[in-house]
């Protein structure tokens, strides 16, 4: 944009006089964005061209035991119903005397591409009989890590088409997520790939498909606790089975069934200063993992007891990153009483499926729309310009109406200051 040129160059002040100048800005909003600058000397640090901080609002889940420990979770989100669903859901595992997890390791994988490699078996070969220098060469690349008792464990090769082949690369990263310190390892690796054997690279880089991180978390809960709303236990078990069985089957139905699982799982990435593309992505990648998108956990009933499993990589770290730079995250970490990184994935784990639960639950009961729009009415008030000292009479007569929509949340405003 014209005008705007080495804008990374300026400082915070700087650019915001820019924007202003530019009459991209009223000064009334440039005065907003210096109003929710909290920490300039942190996010000027962190990422490019910075003007101020985006704040998402963070709440508390309750009720989680897992592996008979309890947990408050702290989650930061913008969706309405996604601490209380969590809440909700994790209230009723912990009734049925909580969740169980299991996680087997924690290693990243990263690949070596290689490119003309049409002797695939050779390369192989060659690969295989260099795998103690090449894991060498990625471990002095990286050597604090090693002296933490981390370091790359293992080599295998994998066929992609007749002249690509994938060299993957597996590393423990200790207590990070481990993305920069696997890439500096795989480019070392890559180098001596390039050098000593004579192989065409075409890049190297960590894989957000963790497949050797994988979290397990399940709980079984007994149907006499489920009935609601003149539904039996054992009707709401069904359902909830058929339902999970649904997203099994269907990609339409396992994307929506995800995103609810997602929902909850993020939060917690986000507040614990963890990198939610890569959970996502990873997630997604290990969702299709059988040539169809399914979903990722599932529900059964089994005797009296619904029975529930979810299943994913979950490659989250407890320092490295912005972990470190957040004053945030070391509250977060603080409130969730976390000693280590597995600790963490298998609390996010079970966030995941509390969420789950909760949102089929409602879905096969009630429906969502009910609690959702609770919620949403007082995000439509807000929207409408409901001050703090209106609210609570502003969502007193939104409460009443039989639909809520910005139009009425705005005449509902209206009537009130008329009124007052
Ligand atoms: P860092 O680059 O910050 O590396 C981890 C740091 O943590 C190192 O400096 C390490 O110290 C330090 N550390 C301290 N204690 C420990 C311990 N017990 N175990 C391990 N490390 C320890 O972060 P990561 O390598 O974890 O990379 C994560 C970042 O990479 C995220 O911000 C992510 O968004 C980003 N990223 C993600 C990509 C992806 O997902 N595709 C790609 C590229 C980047 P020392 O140096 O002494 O070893």
């Amino acid at each position: 944009m014209s005008g705007l040129r080495k804008f990374y160059r300026k400082t915070v002040q700087e650019r915001w006089s820019t924007l202003y100048e530019k009459e991209i800005l009223t000064e009334k909003q440039v005065e907003y964005l210096k109003d929710k600058t909290y920490a300039p000397e942190f996010g000027d640090s962190m990422i490019e061209n910075y003007i101020t901080d985006y704040t998402v609002p963070e709440g508390l889940s309750f009720h989680y035991l897992i592996d008979g420990r309890e947990y408050l979770v702290p989650m930061v989100t913008e969706e309405p119903s996604v601490i209380a669903a969590s809440s909700h859901g994790a209230g009723l595992v912990k009734k049925a005397g909580g969740f169980k997890t299991r996680i087997e390791q924690r290693l990243m994988i990263g690949q070596i591409l290689l490119e003309n490699c049409e002797n695939y078996a050779e390369v192989c070969q060659r690969i295989e009989e260099k795998k103690a220098a090449i894991l060498e060469v990625a471990n002095k690349a990286h050597y604090s890590l090693v002296k933490r008792g981390g370091g790359a464990r293992w080599l295998r090769c994998r066929q992609l088409a007749d002249d690509l082949m994938s060299i993957d690369m597996a590393v423990d990263v200790q207590e990070a997520m481990g993305a920069n310190m696997l890439n500096t390892m795989l480019e070392a690796a890559a180098d001596y790939i390039h050098t000593k054997l004579d192989q065409n690279v075409l890049l190297s880089i960590l894989s957000n498909y963790a497949t050797e991180c994988l979290a397990v978390a399940e709980c079984s809960l007994p149907l006499s606790l489920l009935g609601k709303n003149g539904l039996t236990g054992e009707e709401i078990g069904r359902k909830i089975a058929q339902a999970s069985r649904v997203a099994q089957l269907d990609p339409y139905r396992a994307a929506t069934h995800n995103k609810g699982i997602m929902n909850g799982i993020d939060a917690v990435v986000m507040a614990t200063g963890n990198d939610w593309r890569a959970i996502e992505s990873g997630a997604h990648a290990f969702a299709a993992r059988s040539g169809q998108y399914r979903g990722l956990s599932k529900w059964k009933v089994s005797a009296d007891q619904l029975k529930g499993r979810i299943e994913l990589p979950l490659p989250v770290g407890t320092v490295g990153g912005s972990i470190g730079i957040l004053p945030l995250v070391k509250i977060n970490q603080k409130i969730l009483g976390i000693r280590n990184a597995t600790e963490l994935e298998r609390v996010i784990a079970c966030v995941g499926l509390s969420q789950n639960l909760a949102a089929l639950y409602a879905l096969i009961s009630e429906g969502i729309q009910r609690g959702h729009m609770r919620l949403q009415a007082k995000s439509l008030a807000i929207a409408a310009g409901a001050k703090p000292d209106e609210l609570f009479q502003v969502l007193n007569v939104m409460r009443k109406n039989e639909k809520n929509d910005l139009a009425t949340a705005k005449a509902v405003v209206a009537r009130i200051r008329r009124n007052r």
